[in-house]
């Protein structure tokens, strides 16, 4: 049997049983739907060795080809199982371990992560730190066997329920830009470390801002060396917007058939500058699917700057159709917004976090095109 009957098979089983009751939940915009049945999901994924695919196997992975991963998170789509808790741990934190870290680090923080029990979160940007990451100001020194944090992180997803936090801060002190910056593996739950949500344009709060004060840490849990976190950091948002995105693109496709319904539903359908955008994404999607399929390979170059662009503009121009195949009647938001009408709203970020267009415009065009700065 090939891996992708092997996980059709088993997804259509778990989730009809057992587990039917996680089908769809979460998600862009949904991440509080069901968080606490879809951990005990992860550990089920984990536990038949359906996380971490690419991971070798004295990980708990599979050493799977890109083909195969592929298929899977294909079939994981189209069986519409929900949303992961812990892609964070598997598509960031993991990929970047296995880069850098040492061997006792992978032992140590591989297999918590492959078994669904281990969620992380990113402790990148800051309120003076986004576009501009080389500005940090978290700061870390040694004490006594740790590192010790402080300073402040915002927008960082997950961190209300993530059991380990990957730092950015600054361990030489006077230090500038990407400089002096080390990668710290923090745990959060201690009483240097206050998580304050934020709500979002859709009403649910999906990031936070994490305080660090006096937060600590062992000294052992850095990857890489003290002072070459820029170059860590740098590999984990590679793989950040390499993310598998033919996965992704089934999500998109089941998104795109509920507008066209909406559409035939109202009559949207019937008007030509509607009839045009719909048939433009329809296309689109397409050659969204040519080029990932492409792009397929390893290690994430450049060329995810290109994806990363292409699917995140291309989804809030679909958020902004899904509000106008509705008519005036999407203008009202009765007893919680509708799917489409949450569509529209989270849309919005997708062209903002993992570097914003205007960025992923400036990668290509210095690394890429070879224009000046
Ligand atoms: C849904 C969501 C989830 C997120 N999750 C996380 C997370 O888990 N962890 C984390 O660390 N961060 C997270 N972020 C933060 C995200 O990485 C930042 O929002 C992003 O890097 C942009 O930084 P900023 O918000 O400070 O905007 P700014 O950097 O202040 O940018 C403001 C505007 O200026 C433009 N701009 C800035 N610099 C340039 C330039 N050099 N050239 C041209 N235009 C420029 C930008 O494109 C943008 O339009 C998340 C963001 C969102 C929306």
């Amino acid at each position: 049997m090939s891996l992708r009957e092997e996980a059709r098979a088993w997804l259509e089983e778990s989730l009809s049983g057992e587990f039917a009751h996680v089908r769809g939940l979460g998600g862009p915009g949904r991440e509080h739907e069901g968080h606490e049945p879809r951990h005990d999901w992860e550990r089920h994924l984990g536990k038949a060795g359906w996380t971490c695919l690419a991971w070798p196997e004295r990980y708990g992975g599979r050493a799977a080809s890109l083909e195969d991963q592929v298929a899977f998170h294909e079939e994981y789509a189209r069986a519409d199982a929900p949303a992961r808790v812990g892609h964070i741990g598997e598509g960031l934190i993991g990929p970047t371990i296995l880069e850098f870290g040492t061997a006792e680090q992978k032992d140590r923080f591989l297999p918590p992560i492959q078994r669904g029990d281990e969620l992380w979160c990113q402790g990148y940007s800051e309120p003076e730190a986004g576009s501009d990451l080389a500005n940090v100001q978290t700061r870390a020194h040694l004490d006594d066997g740790a590192w010790v944090v402080t300073g402040q992180k915002v927008w960082t997803s997950l961190a209300h329920v993530a059991d380990w936090c990957f730092v950015l801060c600054r361990t030489e002190p006077g230090s500038r830009r990407h400089h002096g910056l080390s990668y710290l593996l923090v745990p959060m739950d201690q009483p240097g470390v206050t998580v304050r949500p934020i709500v979002q344009l859709t009403g649910t709060s999906e990031f936070n801002e994490v305080f660090f004060d006096g937060a600590r840490t062992d000294a052992g849990n850095i990857l890489g060396a003290p002072g070459d976190g820029w170059r860590v950091a740098m590999a984990t948002l590679g793989y950040e917007r390499g993310a598998s995105t033919l996965g992704q693109q089934i999500g998109f496709r089941r998104e795109l058939a509920k507008v066209i319904e909406t559409a035939r539903r109202t009559g949207a359908d019937r008007d030509p500058v509607l009839r045009d955008r719909l048939v433009r994404s329809w296309l689109e999607l397409e050659i969204m699917r040519l080029n990932a399929l492409r792009m397929l390979r390893p290690e994430p170059g450049p060329e995810v700057s290109i994806a990363k662009l292409y699917w995140s503009e291309w989804h809030r121009r679909l958020g902004e159709l899904a509000q106008a195949v509705q008519g005036k009647a999407g203008l009202v938001a009765d007893g919680g917004l509708n799917d489409l009408q949450r569509l529209h709203l989270f849309s919005r970020a997708d062209t903002i976090y993992a570097g914003s267009s205007e960025i992923q415009r400036n990668i290509i065009a210095e690394r890429t095109l070879g224009l000046p700065r």
